[in-house]
């Protein structure tokens, strides 16, 4: 095992003969806001050497039901893993584990959606917190029942980044890494890499038990700044 320092979202970046990369934010012409074909986008996650793409499409988990019939076709390929990125009141957040489209919770604020995720036996992480306009922002500091914090989003400036970053560490929480990716060629731009083998069956208590980080693969800062 090497160690070795990274600039961008952690300290330390563990390069393992055996680590599962996925990417925990994608998403696909089922969140309405791209034309992006799944299998587009799983194959180039295959092709960026991902062990793991997580289709979360905005506010319902139900739309991407169809990428199921993708696992079995690429099952010695990848895993193909479902959640969905809701819109709290206070900003998005990913949450895996649990059908949000039964429980009622779009634009809940975020205390509501833990509480309630949490009871449906699923996980909330809140998707690029300091992100202008959709984050949670600085009311993430008082969250209680988060998994992690999503620390490292491909559709991000680095400052947003490293602020979600040091807020996990406040909060002594793990932080994720995913694309956003509405297009295939942003597919593993950020993922996060599990230092367990990660399967369908052990993928939530993974998630919970926090040994992973997210990791910045891009060269340069891609973001918004809607001002
Ligand atoms: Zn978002
Ligand atoms: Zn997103």
């Amino acid at each position: 095992m090497t160690c070795l320092p990274s600039p961008l979202c952690s300290d330390r970046v563990i390069i393992e003969d055996m680590s599962y990369k996925v990417d925990l934010h994608v998403h696909s012409k089922y969140s309405g806001d791209t034309d992006a074909e799944p299998e587009e986008l799983v194959l180039r996650a295959v092709s960026q050497g991902l062990h793991g793409i997580a289709f979360t499409e905005h506010y319902s988990f139900e739309a991407s039901e169809p990428v199921e019939r993708l696992r079995e076709k690429y099952e010695d390929a990848i895993m193909i893993l479902r959640g969905v990125e809701l819109s709290a009141a206070e900003g998005h957040c990913l949450v895996f584990g649990a059908n949000t489209d039964r429980l009622s919770i779009s634009h809940a604020p975020v205390e509501t959606i833990i509480q309630v995720v949490n009871d449906a036996g699923g996980v909330v992480i809140p998707s690029h917190p300091f992100r202008r306009g959709s984050g949670v922002g600085e009311a993430l500091l008082r969250m209680q029942g988060l998994c992690a914090i999503e620390g490292c989003n491909g559709a991000n400036l680095l400052a947003f980044n490293a602020k979600a970053i040091e807020a996990a560490r406040e909060l002594s929480l793990p932080f994720t890494g995913g694309s956003d990716a509405h297009a295939p060629e942003e597919v593993g731009s950020c993922y996060t890499i599990f230092r367990d083998r990660v399967s369908y069956d052990n993928f939530l208590d993974l998630l919970r038990k926090g040994k992973y980080h997210g990791v910045d693969a891009r060269k340069i800062s891609r973001g918004w700044w809607p001002f």
